[in-house]
């Protein structure tokens, strides 16, 4: 590694071996400490658990933080927010199968949901483009 006198500024040439010793300037003699080798901090490119939504369209799993789904492109900033755990119930309760009645109901209540949004839309002058 390459390591700076801080007397002389003269650039050294150190081998990894010397990492955390202290070594002497060939230029003017003067002590100096090589800094110690560091493993690359690991970067997560994936947000913690529990950062994720079910789209209330495609029900894809996107990020908490999306305003629109990445894979059917449904905005999610405007309207009743369905939150992940609902958008998730609703379907296992459907997927259950419910009695007709029950899935009168959902269906009933996925409209209403979509009613809201519409209705939130209309009412929100920075809704739609
Ligand atoms: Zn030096
Ligand atoms: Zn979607």
């Amino acid at each position: 590694m390459r390591i700076q006198c801080p007397n002389c500024s003269r650039l050294l040439n150190a081998p990894d071996s010397l990492a955390g010793r202290t070594v002497k300037c060939p230029g003017c003699g003067s002590q100096m400490q090589v800094p110690a080798v560091e493993p690359a901090p690991a970067i997560s490119v994936l947000p913690a658990e529990g950062d994720r939504k079910v789209c209330p369209s495609c029900h894809e799993t996107i990020l908490e933080a999306a305003v629109k789904c990445r894979h059917c492109g449904h905005r999610l900033d405007a309207g009743p927010r369905l939150s992940g755990r609902q958008g998730a119930a609703i379907l296992s309760d459907y997927r259950r199968g419910m009695g007709t009645l029950g899935r009168l109901l959902v269906a009933l209540d996925l409209l209403f949901l979509l009613a809201g949004k519409v209705r939130a839309l209309a009412l929100d002058p920075r809704g739609e483009p």
